[in-house]
C-alpha cells in the first residue's frame, strides 16, 4: 500500500480512501503536540480549576470497591487527594503496585508480569539547511544500532530556530538499564554522528551540537502473556466503580495519541453519565454505548482505527514449522484401515496363489494360520476368512501403532518448544 501510494500519488482516489498514515500532508501544531496540552492546560486554569503538574501519584487508597483519594508526591512533600471521579493514564503496572491496600497476589503478579520497551532520541543539530524531503526514515541497515530518524524541519520548520540548520532526533529503541540506555550523553551523541555518516545521511564534521533525551515505558510490550496478565488485571480494577483507566501504557494498549485522547474523553463522558467501554476503543470501528445502538456524535472518530498501529498476532515461528512438518501426526483411522487393508490383501493373495499354484511346498507354512485364525483353510473361502481376520488384526496393530506414535512425538516436540521458550527469552535478553 505504502508503494503504490508513493507510485500513484493518491491519483483517482480520494483523500479518504488512503490509509491515515500514508497522506502526505496533515495539520501540525508549529512547535509540536505539546501545544495542544499547553493550551488545554490554559483553558483549565483559567476556568479556575487546580491543575497539578510535575506530580508523581504514588499510592491509591482504596475502600468499600472505590478509590477514595490518591496520594501524590510533589514538590518535596506528599499530600493526600480525594476525589469522586479517578482517571488513570500511568502504567497499568505502576498503578496496581500504587494501590493501598494491596491487590490480592495473581494480581500484583500479573502486573509484575507486564513489560515496556523503551526509547531514547540523540538530537543532533546539523550545519545544513536541507538534508532530505522526509518526516521520518525509519533504518533497516543492520551495521547501526539507529531504528528511525525524525527530520524535525519537516514537520514545521518553527522548530528549528536557524533556517540554516537541520535537526534530526536519531531514535534507539532499547530497555531501560541496557547498554544504550546506561552511556552517557557524549557518547550516544559520539554514536549518533558516526551512525549518520555510516548510513550516507551527512558527514559527522556537519554535527554542531547535540542531547539526549530519555523516555522510559516508550510502549507497552505484546508479549505471549500480556493479555492474560491484563485479564487478570482487568477483572480486578472493575471492582473499583469510580475508576478509570485511558491511554496508552494506562491501558497497557499501542494506541496512537488520537485513540489515548479518544478513552479520555470516553471517560469524561462516562463521568457525566454515559456508559461507554473503553476497552473497545482501538478494537471497534463504531463507538457506541454498552448495551444502546445509537450512535452518540462520535461518528467521526470511527476512521481513526486505520491510524493505530497493528496488534500482533502470534504465527508458528520457522522452527515450531519444520518440527510440525518433520513430525506430521499420524491419522490414526486411516494409518489403521491401510495396515489392515494391506495386512488383508496380502493374506487373501496369497492363499489365492497357493490354491492357483497348487502343490504343497509353502501350505504348511500358510497352513499354519489355522492356529490364529479360526475356520481358514487354503481354500477359497479360507481366503475371505484370512483377509477378514487379517483385516482386523491389522487394523488392531495400525491403530495402536499411530497413537503410540503420536503420544512419543507430542512429548518430544512439547520438549523441544519449552526448551526453545526459554531459551528465545533468554536470546531475547541477551541480544537487548
Ligand atoms: C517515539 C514515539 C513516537 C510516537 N509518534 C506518534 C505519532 O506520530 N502519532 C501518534 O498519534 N502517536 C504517536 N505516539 C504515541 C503517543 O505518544 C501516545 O499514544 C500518547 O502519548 C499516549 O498518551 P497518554 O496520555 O496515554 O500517555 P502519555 O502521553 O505518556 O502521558 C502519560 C502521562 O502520565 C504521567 N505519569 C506516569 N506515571 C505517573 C504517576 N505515577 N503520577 C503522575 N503522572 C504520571 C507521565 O509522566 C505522562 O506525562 C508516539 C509514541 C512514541 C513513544
Amino acid at each position: 500500500e505504502a508503494m503504490k501510494n508513493a507510485l500513484l500519488k493518491n491519483r483517482g482516489r480520494s483523500r479518504e480512501d488512503v490509509i491515515k498514515t500514508l497522506i502526505d500532508s496533515f495539520h501540525y501544531p508549529r512547535l509540536g503536540p505539546g501545544m495542544m496540552w499547553e493550551a488545554i492546560a490554559e483553558r483549565i486554569t483559567s476556568d479556575g480549576s487546580d491543575l497539578v503538574m510535575n506530580a508523581d501519584v504514588c499510592r491509591l487508597r482504596v475502600s468499600g470497591g472505590r478509590v477514595e483519594s490518591v496520594t501524590v508526591r510533589h514538590g518535596g512533600g506528599e499530600r493526600d487527594v480525594k476525589g469522586s471521579h479517578f482517571i488513570s493514564s500511568m502504567p497499568v503496572r505502576e498503578l496496581i503496585r500504587a494501590i493501598d491496600p494491596p491487590p490480592p497476589d495473581e494480581v500484583i503478579e500479573a502486573a509484575n508480569d507486564l513489560k515496556y520497551r523503551d526509547f531514547l532520541t540523540v538530537s543532533l543539530i546539523i550545519d545544513t539547511q536541507v538534508l532530505f524531503p522526509d518526516n521520518w526514515i525509519y533504518i533497516h541497515d543492520p551495521g547501526v544500532r539507529l531504528g528511525r530518524i525524525q527530520n524535525f524541519k519537516n514537520w514545521s520548520e518553527e522548530m528549528v530556530p536557524d533556517p540554516k540548520k537541520t535537526c534530526l532526533g536519531l531514535e534507539y529503541f532499547c530497555f531501560e538499564g541496557d547498554g544504550l540506555w546506561t552511556m552517557s550523553d557524549r557518547d550516544l551523541i559520539e554514536l549518533g554522528k558516526k551512525e549518520l555518516g555510516l548510513i550516507g545521511i551527512c558527514d559527522p564534521s556537519l554535527v554542531v551540537d547535540g542531547t539526549v533525551v530519555r523516555m522510559p515505558k516508550a510502549y507497552p510490550v505484546y508479549d505471549s502473556t500480556y493479555r492474560e496478565s491484563l485479564a487478570t488485571i482487568r477483572g480486578y480494577l472493575s471492582s473499583l466503580s469510580n475508576l478509570q483507566l485511558v491511554g496508552r501504557n494506562g491501558m497497557h494498549k499501542y494506541n496512537n495519541q488520537d485513540h489515548s485522547m479518544l478513552t479520555a474523553m470516553l471517560a469524561a463522558r462516562n463521568i457525566s453519565g454515559a456508559n461507554y467501554d473503553l476497552w473497545r476503543v482501538n478494537t471497534d470501528q463504531e463507538y457506541h454505548e454498552e448495551g444502546e445502538a445509537g450512535d452518540y456524535g462520535l461518528s467521526e472518530y470511527e476512521g481513526l482505527s486505520s491510524t493505530q498501529p497493528r496488534v500482533p498476532e502470534s504465527v508458528p515461528r520457522p522452527i515450531e514449522q519444520v518440527i510440525i512438518r518433520a513430525f506430521a501426526r499420524l491419522d490414526k483411522l486411516a494409518f489403521a484401515l491401510s495396515v489392515g487393508t494391506a495386512t488383508g490383501l496380502a493374506v487373501f493373495l496369497a492363499t489365492m496363489f497357493l490354491i492357483l499354484k497348487g502343490g504343497t511346498g509353502a501350505h504348511k507354512y500358510v497352513g499354519l494360520l489355522d492356529q490364529y485364525f479360526a475356520g481358514y483353510t487354503i481354500s477359497v473361502e479360507g481366503a475371505f476368512i484370512g483377509l477378514g481376520y487379517s483385516f482386523f488384526w491389522g487394523f488392531i496393530f495400525g491403530w495402536l501403532f499411530a497413537y503410540i506414535r503420536n503420544f512419543f512425538t507430542g512429548l518430544f516436540i512439547f520438549k523441544i518448544k519449552r526448551e526453545r521458550e526459554l531459551s528465545s527469552f533468554k536470546n531475547f535478553i541477551d541480544y537487548i
